[in-house]
């Protein structure tokens, strides 16, 4: 992820949540409606409310009947590829980790077989694994979160899915912190500056409502996740990357976080037909200017790397045909 040298523009940011409602609302407005697409996301306090609501503005731009297209807010990327399996959602937003995870059958993720009907269709933005300590609980790496008060974050989600792997590669389990929560992330600011947690976690694009929304409550410090066990966990798990959250975007962090990274990346299954993989790609990558408008964390999109970084199911076949016709492969 790159250092974005400007502050973060708040109106900007405000308009996205705005977005987000507004989404929100059209989605649970228009559940009866029959929908082509139905598109599993995450909380609107995170990025990928909003990117599924930039696929369904695309998609829908696309005059050909049947466009139709929902977004549905969900607890993330473990309970999307949940409704992915079981036919609920059309296309979800995973961690490419999960996505990893889930297509290859890894242990890590706890189903009884490997979902080896997934597709992939492009990846999106870069998602920093984010611990956002108060300024004064003596927190300055992912070590010191040891013998203090965390949330976890929600089961289903991805975030709490990859804590699991983080803490296994240090050789910890809950007890070894003094406390454990399972809050929301829009939830968590709350009980951070209230003195019930000492650190709370996401793994998200930048920047986001959750954690400017804790950081503007108390004084807060994004805590570096860095060290010889991340490094070994980067050398067993190649889809791990470090990446840095910027500075400047959220109050009272003006330097740049170095943390492990992931991408978000957009999947569907073999049930999906060649014609509307293909449409749905066209959209996105027709309307790729504005994409990388709609947020910042989509500001530096880059084509080429979306049809491959993080894609470990194979591309589905339409959105490979488009690849091919524009070029990109
Ligand atoms: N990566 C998070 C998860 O899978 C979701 C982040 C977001 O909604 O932007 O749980």
């Amino acid at each position: 992820m790159q250092r974005r040298g400007s502050r973060v523009n708040w109106n900007r940011l405000k308009t996205v949540g705005l977005m987000a409602a507004i989404g929100f609302m059209s989605a649970l407005g228009s559940a009866q409606a029959e929908s082509s697409l139905v598109i599993g996301t995450g909380s609107v306090a995170g990025v990928y409310y909003p990117s599924g609501g930039a696929i369904c503005r695309f998609y829908e731009l696309d005059e050909t009947p049947g466009g139709g297209c929902d977004v549905v807010p969900t607890g993330g990327s473990i309970d999307n590829l949940a409704g992915l399996r079981d036919g609920r959602f059309s296309l979800v937003v995973v961690q490419s980790d999960w996505q990893y995870y889930a297509y290859t059958g890894q242990p890590e993720y706890e189903e009884a077989t490997a979902f080896d009907s997934m597709r992939s269709l492009f990846s999106l933005h870069s998602e920093p694994f984010t611990i956002l300590a108060r300024a004064d609980s003596g927190i300055v790496n992912f070590d010191d979160l040891k013998g203090h008060r965390v949330n976890l974050g929600q089961p289903g989600s991805g975030q709490r899915g990859t804590l699991d792997v983080l803490m296994a590669s240090f050789g910890w389990t809950y007890d070894d912190f003094q406390r454990t929560s399972e809050l929301a992330p829009l939830r968590q600011g709350e009980a951070l500056c209230d003195y019930r947690l000492d650190a709370i976690t996401y793994a998200a694009g930048h920047p986001n409502p959750a954690i400017l929304e804790a950081s503007q409550r108390c004084d807060t410090v994004l805590v570096p996740v860095t060290g010889d066990a991340i490094d070994r966990l980067l050398d067993q798990k190649p889809y791990y990357r470090m990446v840095n959250i910027p500075g400047g975007l959220y109050p009272g962090n003006p330097d740049p976080v170095q943390t492990l990274g992931m991408a978000a990346t957009v999947v569907t299954t073999t049930q999906m037909p060649e014609e509307i993989a293909y449409r749905i790609v066209k959209a996105v990558f027709e309307n790729f200017d504005t994409l990388t408008r709609l947020h910042p964390a989509f500001a530096s999109l880059d084509p080429a790397t979306m049809v491959n970084d993080g894609l470990s199911a194979p591309l589905h076949p339409g959105a490979r045909r488009y690849y091919e016709e524009v070029g990109l492969l």
